[in-house]
């Protein structure tokens, strides 16, 4: 059974397939409009989201299918203290496919564990969100028509930014990617994808503190908002949230083809009137990411029916099972829920939890 939890459990070419398959859906919708007549899918939504699962939604709708779900923890038997575990076993009795968003980091991988259908990871805390990286390599392809030879810039929260951390993975696997990270010292990338992912596959990466520096070079400016509901300090956000602002002055200094992207939601990091620059992608963004959920959809249903239910099997790929150790995530759901505890073995001699990358603790 596949899953999506995270941006590089599918290859490149699976990745070109979706594409295709979403620049198709773009040029023919009416070919998929019951392309999933009679399939359900499920969106269990234990954080809030606003355009990711109401995304998800219209795809399904629009391929003729149905969904039912939850938006909110409250309203789920998590309330009762139902593990991720059993409601993706009763979810699997109820739909064919499970869109999941959950605070805790790892539950999505946990679901994928237990679950009869397929899982797509919707954004685990500050993880990872694959769906939005395909939503963001549509956009880059339909405005820059390549996925190679960039210069991208990303600019804000890159320490609790998952779409950052799943993006820069993603574009780790393209030829001729640059990558500059525009981030005041308490919001760097965290040190493990600068070391695992950059610096192993040779990615020119630089870090600045300034927008101003690097503008004129950017192919790409990716804008994220400071997320306040990750943060410990009330004041420290007060400090940093207004870190980076994009207006209309600075857009002076960009290319005439670069393309500002923007997850969402805005806060204040990009000025309204920048929205009216033909440089401003954010909205096309949105767009996009319906188009692409559709197509992955189709696409892991598609798999759903050629490869038959291996029944509850972890799928430890060099993971290690060691359940007398701990993470260190204060944010994981090995800490939060009795799971397997997985940790997968780093160059350095080291380990890190296979659900959300932090160190053992010792
Ligand atoms: N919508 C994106 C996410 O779910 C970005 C954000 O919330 O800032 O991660």
């Amino acid at each position: 059974m596949r899953h999506l939890i995270d941006t590089t459990d599918i290859s490149v070419a699976e990745v070109d397939q979706i594409i295709s398959t979403a620049l198709d859906i773009i040029a023919h919708r009416e070919k998929y409009a019951e392309a999933c007549k009679g399939k359900k899918l499920a969106t269990l939504f234990y954080e809030p989201s606003t355009r990711t699962r109401l995304s998800f939604t219209s795809a399904m709708m629009e391929l003729g299918g149905s969904v039912l779900g939850f938006s909110d923890a409250a309203s789920s038997s998590v309330s009762k203290g139902e593990t991720v575990a059993d409601t993706v076993r009763v979810l699997g009795c109820f739909a064919d496919i499970i869109a999941m968003r959950h605070s805790k980091e790892g539950a999505p991988l946990v679901a994928s564990h237990y679950s009869r259908v397929p899982v797509i990871n919707a954004g685990d805390g500050s993880h990872a969100h694959p769906t939005q990286t395909l939503t963001d390599l549509l956009t880059i392809r339909r405005e820059k028509g390549r996925l190679d030879n960039l210069t991208i810039g990303f600019c804000g929260d890159l320490k609790f930014g998952r779409t950052v951390h799943s993006l820069i993975k993603a574009l780790s696997r393209y030829e001729g990617i640059n990558v500059v990270l525009i981030a005041p010292e308490e919001l760097r990338l965290p040190s493990y994808i600068r070391r695992e992912v950059c610096d192993k596959n040779n990615i020119p990466t630089r870090e600045v503190t300034t927008m101003e520096e690097v503008l004129p070079e950017l192919d790409i400016l990716y804008m994220t908002r400071v997320q306040k509901e990750r943060f410990l300090d009330e004041e420290e956000f007060e400090r940093l949230k207004d870190s980076f602002i994009l207006n209309p002055e600075r857009m002076k200094a960009a290319k005439p083809d670069m393309i500002v992207l923007h997850p969402l939601p805005r806060v204040n990091e990009i000025t309204r009137d920048v929205d009216n620059d033909p440089r401003a992608a954010y909205f096309r963004q949105v767009e996009n990411g319906k188009f692409v959920r559709m197509a992955l959809i189709y696409t892991l249903l598609k798999w759903a029916e050629e490869q038959p239910v291996e029944g509850e099997t972890p799928r430890l790929r060099g993971e290690e099972m060691h359940n007398d150790w701990q993470c260190s995530g204060r944010q994981c759901i090995s800490n939060a829920e009795d799971v397997d505890k997985l940790f997968h073995p780093t160059e350095d001699g080291e380990y890190r939890c296979a659900y959300c990358e932090s160190k053992v603790k010792k």
